[in-house]
Parts: structure tokens; sequence; C-alpha cells
């Protein structure tokens, strides 16, 4: 239960940190998080102001049947896509989806973000990629996300938005900034001539100083 109480702060936070980050407008965006454990996620009330949220009231989903088990609150619409990562990549505890502007224009023209920023190969190894677009019906959305990602936590969809994840909300949040905030420097940097990609090879000693020496976790 305390894990619960956490994981629900948790997602409270997630969700209050995307309009500060300034990546949502109005409530076009919602964060999720999971616990394996407890067969339960947390995701954004339906509708709901970002700043009136609480650990109190973000909606608690059984992940296995899709049943909401808190009375009288509606979850986000976008519940069947945080639920099919969920049941479809093990590994994640924590889902965000955003129209974020520099990253949605990628998405609007069907461009991925390329590779030609070491902050790309950081965080996340390969380009970022974009799937064709899909409509929001049954697991569309999911299929073409599993379809379409690479290894970068993140991924753009066509004609529509962000959906980026990690082991934690805490993680998708970054990764969902972190879009965005290239995102935009590769948008500045056509303005003014044609980006460099970085060889695969050269994004690959990015990455792994970045996700194996980077940080305080291993002193
Ligand atoms: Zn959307």
């Amino acid at each position: 239960m305390a894990d619960l109480e956490l994981l629900s702060a948790e997602v409270a936070k997630a969700n209050k940190a995307l309009p500060l980050a300034r990546l949502v407008t109005m409530h076009s965006g919602n964060a999720s998080g999971y616990s394996p454990e407890d067969d339960i996620l947390f995701i954004k009330p339906s509708g709901m102001d970002y700043d009136e949220i609480t650990p109190e009231n973000v909606v608690p989903v059984r992940v296995s049947s899709g049943e909401v088990l808190a009375q009288g609150v509606r979850p986000s619409v976008d519940l069947p896509h945080h639920l099919f990562l969920y049941r479809n990549m093990p590994e994640i505890r924590g889902v965000i989806h955003t129209h974020s502007n520099f990253a949605t224009a990628f998405a609007a023209v069907g461009k991925p973000v390329p590779l030609v920023l070491t902050a790309i190969a950081d965080e996340f190894g390969a380009e970022i990629p974009c799937t064709p677009y899909v409509d929001n019906e049954g697991e569309h959305i999911g299929e073409a996300i599993l379809k379409y990602k690479n290894r970068a936590p993140a991924i753009l969809l066509g004609n529509h938005g962000v959906f980026a994840w990690g082991k934690s909300p805490r993680d998708a949040v970054k990764a969902a900034v972190m879009i965005e905030d290239v995102a935009k420097t590769v948008w500045l940097a056509m303005q003014i001539g044609k980006p460099h990609e970085i060889p695969p090879e050269e994004a690959e000693k990015w990455y792994d100083r970045y996700h194996n020496r980077y940080g305080q976790s291993q002193v």
C-alpha cells in the first residue's frame, strides 16, 4: 500500500510537470505510472486542470482487466494506449503523451527527429522515429508505437504528437521534455542549414557514456 501511495504521488507530480515544462496546452497531455506487483496503474483524470491534480484524484486502473478502480471519476481518454504499452513493454513503469509543439511539428510532416545532436545520441541513442497516421480506435495507436519504435524511449505519432516512456513516471517526463528540447534545436538548425547526421558508431559512444557512466548512481 505504501508503494501505491508513492506511485500515485509520483503520477500526480509527473502530470503537474507537463504544463510547467510547457509541454501541454489546456488538457492536451497525460502521464501514468504502473506497479506490476499490484497490477495497477494511476493516470490523469479526464479533462481535469493540472493544478487540481493530487495524489488522491489520479485514477487507479487494474492493468490486466482495464477496470477503473475509483468511483465517479473518469480516466484520461488515452488510457487504452497507456494500458497497451504497459502490457506489451514489460520493462516500462511510466508513460506520457503530449502534443508538445516542436516535436509535434515533426509529426505533422511525418518526419523523425534525426540523429544530428550529441544530446539525441545521449538520451535516445537513435533518431526518434515517426509512425504513419493512425486513428484513435482500439489498439491502433499502441500497435503503431510497437511496430515503429526503436531503442529511443519516445516516438512521434504521425499528424498527432508524442508518446514517451521510462522506468518511472519521472523518467518518462524526462524523455518527454528532452524530445521537445532536441526537436526545437533541430528545427532551429534547419532554418540555417542542413543538419549533419551523427554516424551510428559515434552515437553509440555518447549513448554508452550517458547510460553507463553519467551521474551519481554508481559513485
Ligand atoms: Zn493526443
